[in-house]
């Protein structure tokens, strides 16, 4: 595909071209998106990884488990990327993108021009001490080779974790149910506390001591030294733990590095406005978009917004940024740690007052944020279908008070 793309500002021709760069689950919801809406015209999808679209979520869980083999966790074979016309570009590159001409270089120095381009690159772990051998968990082969190698020490292999956010909690419950001896050290004395406050952070670092594992909080990690197939780390109150095995679960940071130098808006992310254009004919999606929600630039790296977005900017590129619909979601995520069911509905604040509605923080529970006088959103513990009945509360706007009324037991 190449040539001159036109009209940058107006709807999509249906017969126009599409370039999509990201080929996992915004950049595959962005494709499925612009055929359900009708476009017919020629579209690219560019991914780094060599796979096919892939699911990221049981990487952390059913495929470290072994419980699953990897070609569960496809989110589109080949037969079905055939039926939605795409030309896939796997295991290419994109190495910059001309914003004018709306043209994405790729590393094979191809390029592609489109009258529009989903920018969909996600997200890449930070690292730590990368050459003493810690790994991350990102992908389908990070995830297969840390199977591996814990499979290698086999029973109580010592396995150390970096960071008691989602994901490196979720190694520390699915390797200790493997059989793994497992500490987690956390920077911050309560867990999660950026994204969910004291109350619910503590109660959910709270699950790791309740199944075993040693959670060492307001711990940092001063160094990692391999030796031969063992790690000594060492950590900032004097102590040091050995380990068969490090992760680093300490966030992620956008994946921008191709756009440096284009004309986009890059801070934290790719910056968006309200229908998550970028610029004209450019939309952005994913865990590296950043766009005006509540009052404030967000980003949000978990599957149900990705997904949601990837579908809003296919609805976006279609109608044209003029006529384009503000991305309003209600976000949503969950995580599985201790064979509980960690879920959040809405977009909780940590300063937010958090009230127990149902059960109580040391079993499962059910907990309303307040957000002046709004519910700004709810979080359950292995109550999934009372959390559910929360979200028509949360997608009205309800206020604080409309949903403790809610919550009293009829
Ligand atoms: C182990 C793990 C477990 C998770 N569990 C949960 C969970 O339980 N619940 C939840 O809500 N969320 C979970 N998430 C988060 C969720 O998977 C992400 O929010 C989601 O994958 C984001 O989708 P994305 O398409 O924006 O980005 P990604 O999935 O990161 O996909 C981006 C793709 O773009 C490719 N790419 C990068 N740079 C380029 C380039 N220059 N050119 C071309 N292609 C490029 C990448 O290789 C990648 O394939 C988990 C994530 C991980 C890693």
């Amino acid at each position: 595909m190449s040539g001159t793309a036109s009209d940058p500002g107006g709807p999509l021709d249906a017969g126009g071209a599409v370039v999509v760069v990201g080929g996992s689950l915004a950049g595959l919801r962005a494709v499925q998106g612009l055929r359900r809406g009708g476009f017919t015209g020629p579209l690219v999808l560019v991914g780094a990884e060599a796979h096919l679209p892939y699911d990221r979520p049981p990487l952390s869980k059913q495929v470290l488990s072994g419980k699953w083999e990897p070609e569960r966790t496809s989110l589109a074979g080949r037969e079905a990327l055939d039926e939605l016309g795409v030309d896939a570009r796997l295991g290419h590159r994109a190495i910059s993108l001309d914003v004018g001409a709306r043209r994405v270089e790729l590393d094979d120095g191809s390029s592609l021009v489109g009258d529009g381009v989903v920018v969909a690159t996600g997200a890449t772990p930070r690292h730590l001490f990368a050459d003493e051998g810690v790994v991350v968990l990102r992908t389908i082969d990070d995830s297969l080779a840390l199977r591996d190698r814990v499979a290698a020490v086999g029973a109580g292999c010592r396995l150390v974790v970096i960071g008691a956010g989602f994901i490196g909690s979720e190694v520390a419950s699915t390797c200790s149910a493997l059989g793994c001896v497992v500490t987690v050290v956390e920077m911050l004395p309560v867990p999660l506390v950026p994204a969910l406050g004291e109350t619910i952070g503590g109660a959910l670092g709270a699950l790791h001591g309740r199944n075993g594992v040693d959670l060492r909080t307001s711990t940092s990690v001063e160094s990692v030294t391999a030796s031969s197939s063992v790690a000594t780390v060492e950590l900032g109150d004097g102590t040091s733990l050995e380990a068969d095995v490090v992760v680093a679960g300490i966030g992620v940071v956008p994946e921008v590095s191709w756009l440096f130098g284009s004309e986009l808006t890059i801070e934290n992310g790719v910056v968006c406005d309200p229908s998550l254009f970028a610029a004209d004919g450019i939309v952005a999606a994913g865990d590296l978009a950043r766009w005006p929600f509540h009052g404030e630039l967000v980003r949000v790296e978990h599957w149900q917004m990705a997904a949601d977005m990837g579908d809003a900017a296919a609805t976006g590129l279609l109608a044209g940024r003029a006529a384009a619909p503000a991305f309003e979601p209600v976000p949503y995520f969950w995580s599985d740690q201790y064979g509980e069911k960690i879920q959040v509905i809405g977009h909780p604040s940590p300063a937010d007052e958090v009230v127990v509605v149902d059960g109580s923080l040391d079993e499962r529970f059910i907990a309303l944020y307040r957000h002046g006088d709004a519910l700004s959103a709810v979080a359950a513990l292995t109550k999934p279908r009372q959390l559910m009945g929360y979200r028509p509360l949360l997608a009205a706007g309800a206020s604080f008070d409309e949903a403790l009324a809610a919550s009293e037991p009829r």
